[in-house]
């Protein structure tokens, strides 16, 4: 299979679409067309293990691997899962959560990230490139600690984070700036995670930066969701819902489902609509935000309008306005035409914004619906699902419940709904305590001693010891100079 940028370069293969990470003209690279699989595919897919699944569906993109290759790299990925990936729980007739935070960091972002690293380094191999790597990531709190754990001690490879310093939960910061290995770097930044990827995407577009990384030994390469390599994993687990849901009786085969996705970058839910487009049967897929809406107006007028107030909000993987992965979403609505969507993204460079029209984004996109959800609201929907159900959500997952209520109530839909769950509800105890019992609890371990006394849960050990491991990274930066510390970083 080729990639083309989402602004025109290309093709490349799938490994150089992997290595580059983002494109040299600054698009993301798109498969030149949908693989599909049909009906007798998915009806015998259903009794492969999640590996075989994963390596089944990774091979219609990434073609230049064989199947026995891809199996090997998602089997040890796959193992450092404490489980199933993708367990499904039934919480209600006909609606489902599935839980994808059962890897090594307890969110969603494991899926990809445990596998990234081998199919950076297989690609490698393939393209013959003998540089070393050096990972640049920004991070919103999540992507960060599960790319740390995915290269950790991986060879030929440095990876450097960078996150808000504020903008982020107390665990996912310890998770973080705890993080051993020889080749990590974890910086933090005095902006929000809007200005790290800002910082990032100017540094891979930059050729004064990439020349000194060259005279070190590196290429650059990203493990955002911009990389299709993070993208492609995703697309495994909705297929998995539905094949599980198929071995369980649940649904008939080619009966459509809908999937209700907490967002921010947009990755996630845009692998949903990628499985879609590969035969999956699929209605609508609901796009959940906090009061970050930016998606929420986009889907509901086809403004997409960055000028406006940035929310700090219990849900912080989710506090961004600027969600680059739509850019692929728009390059579909666009027609594949690429210089629309160039035309398009230099608007947002420039002005903060830009429009499609209305009938033109529902005509290509009908499946997609967006709902918000208010920090009140979110709180009232931890505390009534726990209260209804006894199932505790995290704050994201929350978000997400919230739409599908919303969703329900707008336009009743008899659809099996399966609701994405992201993260384990340790990660952020203060905010989950509260919302369940009321109680204030400003210290992180001392919140979950109490959820956990409160609910009767069980504590994720590596949460509950982040509390006596060293901080091993403390430096914080100004904005203005973090290219700067990202070279001092790395030795030549
Ligand atoms: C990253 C993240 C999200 C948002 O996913 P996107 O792919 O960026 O839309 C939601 N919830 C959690 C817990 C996350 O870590």
């Amino acid at each position: 299979m080729e990639f083309y940028s989402t602004r025109g370069e290309g093709p490349v293969s799938g490994a150089r679409a992997i290595i580059n990470g983002i494109a040299k003209d600054g698009g993301l690279y798109v498969p030149a067309e949908f693989p599909v699989i049909t009906q007798e595919e998915l009806e015998d897919m259903v009794g492969l293990e999640y590996p075989e699944r994963a390596a089944y569906i990774l091979n219609k993109y990434l073609t230049e691997f064989s199947y026995e290759e891809l199996l090997s790299y998602t089997e040890k990925a796959y193992a450092r899962f404490d489980g199933y990936p993708a367990p499904l729980t039934k919480v209600d007739e006909g609606t489902y959560i599935m839980e994808l935070w059962h890897g090594p960091t307890f969110a969603f972002k494991d899926i990809a990230l445990t596998l990234l690293p081998y199919l950076l380094n297989g690609s490698k191999e393939k393209e013959g490139e003998g540089k070393k790597t050096l990972i640049l990531v920004a991070t919103s709190g999540d992507t960060g600690k599960a790319a740390l754990e995915g290269f950790k001690d991986v060879g030929n490879t440095e990876i450097i984070v960078l996150y808000p310093s504020e903008g982020v939960s107390d665990m996912q910061k310890l998770q973080m700036i705890t993080t051993e290995g020889k080749n990590t770097h974890v910086i933090g930044i005095k902006g929000n995670f809007d200005d790290a990827q800002t910082a990032v995407k100017k540094i891979f577009a930059s050729k004064e930066m990439k020349e000194k990384f060259a005279e070190k030994g590196y290429e650059l390469s990203s493990a955002n969701s911009i990389n299709f390599g993070r993208l492609a994993p995703q697309i495994v687990y909705y297929f998995s819902a539905y094949l599980d849901l198929l071995a369980e009786g649940e649904i008939e085969p080619g009966e459509n489902i809908d999937f209700i996705v907490p967002s921010g970058n947009f990755g996630n839910i845009l692998a949903g609509y990628y499985a879609k487009r590969m035969g999956l049967p699929v209605k609508q897929l609901v796009v959940a935000s906090n009061v970050n809406n930016v998606l929420t107006e986009f889907f509901d007028t086809g403004l997409y309008d960055t000028r406006r107030k940035f929310h700090k909000t219990m849900s912080p993987s989710m506090d961004i306005l600027v969600s680059s992965n739509l850019e692929r979403l728009v390059y579909e609505i666009m027609n594949r035409e690429s210089d629309r969507v160039s035309g398009l993204m230099e608007e947002l460079a420039k002005e903060g914004n830009y429009a499609v029209d209305e009938d033109t984004l529902y005509d290509a996109v009908p499946e997609f619906l967006g709902y918000y959800s208010t920090e009140e609201e979110t709180k009232d929907v931890i505390n009534n699902v726990y209260e209804e159900y006894g199932y505790l959500l995290d704050p994201h997952t929350a978000v997400a419940v919230s739409a599908y209520f919303k969703f329900m109530n707008d336009v009743y839909d008899d659809a099996s709904a399966v609701i994405l769950s992201t993260a384990n509800p340790y990660k952020f105890p203060q905010s989950v305590l509260s919302a369940v019992s009321g109680t204030e609890e400003r210290d992180a371990f001392k919140a979950v001693k109490k959820l956990a006394g409160f609910t009767g849960t069980e504590v994720p050990e590596d949460i509950a010891n982040l509390k006596n491991k060293p901080v091993l990274h403390n430096l914080v930066v100004e904005k203005e100079d973090i290219a700067e510390a990202v070279l001092g970083a790395i030795k030549g």
